[in-house]
């Protein structure tokens, strides 16, 4: 009991060993590196590449604007461009 006590602290106060913070999403980083490499050996596979190269522009705007994968980055700018907006605040 009270072992489950100070888990639930840790997670409410984002601390503690069970808490790993979420991946910041960094140009170069691993992950960005790997899409790359996809891209780059389906170059001689058109919509592969185009796919792989449109995951590699998303990973940088998450990057860019220092947004963990989790959340939603809106590239839309009036409404109607992005399904978030015609949803309303959510
Ligand atoms: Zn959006």
């Amino acid at each position: 009991m009270k072992r489950s006590l100070a888990r639930l602290l840790d997670a409410l106060t984002h601390t503690g060993p069970g808490y790993n913070p979420p991946h910041q999403p960094r140009r170069g980083d691993d992950i960005d590196q790997w899409l790359k490499a996809q891209r780059d050996a389906a170059a001689d596979h058109p919509e592969a590449y185009q796919a792989a190269d449109g995951l590699l522009d998303l990973y940088r705007l998450h990057a860019d604007t220092r947004t963990p994968l989790t959340e939603h980055v809106c590239e839309g700018r009036v409404i109607g461009d992005c399904e978030c907006f015609e949803g309303g605040a959510r």
